[in-house]
């Protein structure tokens, strides 16, 4: 099986990109929803976070994911402990599905996820990379517009991350997403049929595929 990492800034599209693949028929597992879903779902999770970061966290004894993002795009060292605790439980709940999918027949699997090759090194477990670049004014913009952030709000969050240039060398396939939605969803068609050529080579000739 072949897990082909899909990548990019905050804001820069990867989810946008996601979507185009599903709809050309391309398995994409999304690790940064998984991670949402640990802190309300996983109660082991849920209660050490609270214990890390205290109950000035929660709001009525759940976690509030907004307090949480106030507090670990504000502070390194909150970040890199939460991430201690969640990316075990995230690559656990990954690898599940990864497994779900071959079971299904499918060798090629795309995991979308921001904290990729963050440390500029690629992970091993990753056989290509797929990076979304966008320029940071118009990640900025639309963080604003689409998704009610204050512009201080989406600069610190863009700052918190290792800027994504640094992981070109680390990607296979680059797309560039500072112009028409219409231009991604041509370079993603481009490489889902790409990825399919891969798949057919991964599986053998008339592999199984199931879309
Ligand atoms: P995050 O890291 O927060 O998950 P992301 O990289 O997944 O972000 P998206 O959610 O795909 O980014 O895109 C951010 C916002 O920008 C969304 O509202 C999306 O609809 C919008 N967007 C993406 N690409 C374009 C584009 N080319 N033109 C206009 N809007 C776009």
């Amino acid at each position: 099986m072949r897990i082909i990492g899909l990548t990019g800034g905050i804001g820069s599209g990867k989810s946008t990109v996601a979507q185009f693949l599903r709809e050309k028929g391309i398995p994409v597992i999304d690790a940064d929803k998984t991670g949402h879903e640990l802190l309300t779902d996983n109660e082991l999770i849920r209660r050490a976070v609270v214990e890390a970061f205290g109950t000035e966290i929660t709001v009525n004894g759940g976690i509030s994911r907004d307090k949480l993002a106030a507090l670990i795009f504000s502070d390194e060292s909150a970040r890199y402990r939460l991430n201690g605790i969640l990316h075990p439980a995230i690559i656990q709940q990954v690898t599940l599905r990864c497994a779900e999918e071959f079971q299904r027949g499918r060798s090629v699997v795309v995991v979308e996820a921001a904290l990729i090759g963050e440390e500029e090194q690629r992970e091993p477990w990753l056989s290509g990379l797929i990076l979304v670049l966008t320029a940071t004014e118009e990640r900025v913009k639309r963080l604003v517009r689409d998704r009610n952030m204050k512009e201080s709000e989406a600069r610190e969050r863009i700052a918190s991350q290792t800027s994504p240039e640094k992981k070109i060398p680390l990607a296979d396939w680059v797309l560039y997403n500072d112009g028409y939605l219409e231009s991604l969803k041509n370079q993603a068609a481009a490489l889902a049929k790409e990825l399919i050529r891969l798949e057919e080579d991964v599986s053998g000739a008339g592999g199984k595929r199931d879309s």
